[in-house]
C-alpha cells in the first residue's frame, strides 16, 4: 500500500497516523511498517501537539551546518539529506486488536526536509501468528 502526502513547507512535519490506520487490513495482530521512499524526508514517532510540531521544525532548521557540502554541487540539497538521515526512513508499529498499538501520546510523523513536495509512504503489514 502506498500513501501520497503533499507537504507545504521546506521543513514540514505532517501527522500521518490516521492515513496509515486507514490502510490497515482486517487482522488482529501484526506489525505495520511505514517506510518513506525518499532521501530528503523521514518518518518518526512523536507527539503531534502543535507546539511540539513547531519545535520539531525549529529543531530541524537548527541542524543546519556550514556550507561546502560536496553533494551541493549536484542539486544543492545536502543539508536536507543530512537532516533527514538523523530521523531515519521507517518506523514499525505493533498492531493489536486490529489497530495501531501506539502509546497515548504517539503519532506517526512524516518529517519533510526539502519541501514542499509530493511524498510517498509505503505501508507494509505483516500478520502475527
Ligand atoms: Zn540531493
Amino acid at each position: 500500500m502506498s500513501i501520497q502526502i503533499r507537504t507545504d513547507e521546506q521543513i514540514d512535519v505532517v501527522d500521518v497516523t490516521e492515513r496509515v490506520a486507514s490502510e490497515l487490513p482486517d487482522i488482529d495482530r501484526g506489525i505495520c511498517t511505514v517506510f518513506v521512499d525518499h532521501t530528503t524526508a523521514a518518518v518518526s514517532i512523536n507527539e503531534a501537539e502543535p507546539r511540539l510540531i513547531g519545535d520539531i521544525k525549529r529543531f530541524v532548521e537548527g541542524l543546519s551546518a556550514p556550507d561546502g557540502w560536496k553533494h551541493d554541487a549536484l542539486d544543492n540539497n545536502a543539508e536536507a539529506h543530512l537532516r533527514s538521515s538523523l530521523f531515519g526512513r521507517s518506523v514499525a508499529v505493533p498492531i493489536r486488536d486490529g489497530a495501531l498499538a501506539l502509546g497515548t501520546w504517539q503519532s506517526i510523523l512524516l518529517v519533510e526536509c526539502d519541501g514542499p513536495r509530493e511524498r510517498s509512504l509505503s505501508v507494509t503489514v505483516t500478520p502475527s501468528v
